[in-house]
């Protein structure tokens, strides 16, 4: 059960009509202009650290880790428990095969590094932040090994994907089941349909912020 029902109440609200339909739960605009200042400093961090560093120091990474643990690792649970019922089924175990690097790079192409849920920009994975971590020679960002002890940046802008259909729906590892998703959505859309969420299909979703990203990724 959510830990805050009341923060995620006041993302959500009681209108079920008025929550998106393209994700779980909409990223908070400050924490999206935090995130804006991420893509800039990737982009500007070969040329100019210092700088990159600057933009860095201003990310409130503490808003940004709140959200996910408080908030956004709830939001598909108590979002599936409103609208089907308190009895939700569909929370067996399942096994997630994992996918080939090449085949997460291809699907991360095809998708612009973006989030189809949220739409918010992805970075890469562990290897590509350790990387830009030591460019600008801020370390912190990669510490850790719980949510608590972890970056706000890395939880929000890792590069990770979604089974649309959920593995233990029966979905598959085929790329057309696949979308590229930040680890709120993901998380957050846990292991419910797009049905039982009632958000749509991620696949032709994009908010086309960002033309030619190719997220920290495509630069280190
Ligand atoms: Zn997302």
């Amino acid at each position: 059960m959510p830990k805050d029902v009341l923060r995620l109440q006041q993302h959500l609200g009681d209108d079920e009509g008025a929550w998106p339909k393209h994700c779980v739960i909409e990223v908070p605009s400050e924490i999206k202009a935090d995130i804006d200042r991420v893509v800039e400093a990737v982009e500007v961090a070969h040329i100019n650290p210092q700088k990159a560093k600057t933009i860095i120091g201003v990310v409130n990474s503490e808003a940004m880790k709140r959200w996910f643990i408080d908030v956004a690792l709830w939001s598909g649970s108590w979002r599936a428990q409103r609208r089907i019922s308190a009895d939700v089924t569909n929370t067996k175990k399942s096994i997630r095969r994992p996918i080939r690097q090449k085949l997460l790079e291809e699907l991360f192409n095809r998708d612009g590094w973006q989030c189809r849920y949220c739409g918010n920009p992805v970075g890469g994975n562990r290897k590509h932040f350790k990387k830009f971590a030591k460019q600008i020679d801020m370390p912190e960002l990669i510490y850790g090994r719980s949510d608590e002890t972890r970056h706000g940046i890395y939880l929000m802008m890792m590069a990770s994907y979604d089974h649309v259909v959920p593995v233990n729906s029966g979905g598959s590892n085929e790329t057309q089941n696949l979308v590229t998703a930040c680890w709120p959505c993901q998380f957050g859309k846990y292991r419910f349909t797009l049905e039982e969420l009632g958000i749509d299909v991620p696949q032709s979703y994009s908010s086309n912020s960002l033309d030619d990203w190719k997220g920290i990724a495509g630069i280190f």
